[in-house]
């Protein structure tokens, strides 16, 4: 019972900080249930990146039962070259494992609730992603352990977690944990040795501050078709730990490009205005593939050049991949060449950005 505790309460709050103090990359202990000392691990203030990495019972197992009933539902699971990433079939347990009712009753219920819906797009799903991320240190979701544990979650929902919790803590949970503690330890270094300037180099070409409060970013098994996504207001970062893509400098690369979405408002605020006054449709996605294509290329500029002792910092995204593979191509053209334009110095961020939508 004592695994059974601890992977319930199974809570990691980690900063990435830039102080000189926090040299080493700290690795969390698999199945603690404490926060770390983060006395020696708190940046200084000011405007560099900060991400705050957590791996969460709730956020993981919510995601775990939407992809597989999206499975179930034959929706999309993954797009792009990652796309074998995720096998089409379910997880399945023996008919007479225990849980196996609960866990097929959850399957069901999130088929008939959620697998249809957009993790990103549908606002109440970002909101009860939100919550769930909030109860990281609860071991229910009803408040039954203490108030602050009762969730507000539709009490169907809560009853369905709760029973499927006890299948997944035995079934599933350890390996995703320890996935996600490796994914953050892994990426620890890089985040400190680059992190600071190239939050820096993108604050400045959105002419946006870094967010004061750290990022939350959590590490689930599966983050959407995309290995990952941002929900706003609260800024909220999810990224697959499993998906292959997600790994080394993409990695790296991918929590940077998320972490972008918080500052980069500046650049659809313009787009929005440019379309409104042309009379034409609002490229949804162009937003994304800006900051996409910017994050590449400031990787590509404050990496260091001959990185001896981390070589994986060095690599750039190839940012054309990174596009087509998220149906974005046609965008390369006018992101060359009128945003890079701009983050050459050779005309300001509204002309660029007007141009590049006069061009599109
Ligand atoms: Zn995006």
């Amino acid at each position: 019972m004592k695994f059974h505790h601890a992977a319930l309460v199974c809570w990691l709050f980690f900063w990435i900080g830039l102080s000189a103090a926090s040299s080493n990359a700290q690795t969390p202990e698999a199945g603690s249930g404490s926060s770390l000392s983060l006395a020696n691990r708190l940046a200084p203030a000011g405007t560099q990146p900060q991400f705050q990495f957590h791996s969460g019972f709730w956020v993981n197992l919510h995601h775990f039962l939407y992809l597989q009933a999206r499975i179930q539902s034959h929706e999309l699971t993954r797009v792009g070259a990652a796309a074998s990433n995720y096998s089409a079939q379910a997880v399945t347990l023996p008919a007479n494992a225990p849980g196996a009712a609960d866990w097929a009753r959850a399957v069901d219920y999130y088929v008939k609730t959620f697998a249809n819906r957009d993790l990103w797009v549908d606002l109440s799903m970002g909101m009860i992603n939100d919550r769930l991320g909030e109860m990281d240190r609860c071991t229910d979701l009803s408040g039954k352990s203490s108030p602050t544990c009762a969730s507000g979650l539709r009490p169907e929902m809560i009853d369905v977690l709760e029973r499927a919790a006890s299948v997944y803590r035995v079934q599933w949970w350890p390996a995703h944990d320890a996935k996600n503690r490796g994914w953050i330890a892994a990426q620890a270094p890089p985040v400190r040795q680059i992190g600071a300037r190239l939050g820096e180099a993108l604050s400045n070409a959105y002419r946006t501050p870094w967010p004061a409060e750290p990022i939350r970013v959590d590490l689930v098994y599966y983050a959407s078709p995309f290995g990952s996504y941002t929900t706003l207001d609260p800024v909220h970062v999810m990224l697959s730990s499993e998906d292959a893509s997600n790994q080394g400098p993409l990695g790296l690369e991918l929590l940077f490009y998320e972490g972008s979405h918080a500052i980069g408002g500046s650049v659809e605020d313009v787009i929005v205005r440019e379309c409104h006054t042309r009379g034409i449709p609002i490229p949804r996605d162009l937003w994304h593939a800006l900051l996409f294509y910017t994050t590449a290329k400031m990787i590509g500029r404050v990496a260091p050049a001959n990185a001896d002792d981390d070589a994986s910092v060095a690599v750039a995204h190839n940012y054309a991949t990174g596009l087509n593979e998220r149906g974005w191509q046609g965008y390369q053209r006018v992101l060359e060449v009128y945003w890079q334009d701009y983050l050459n110095g050779r005309t300001d961020f509204e002309r660029a950005l007007t141009a590049l939508v006069a061009n599109l």
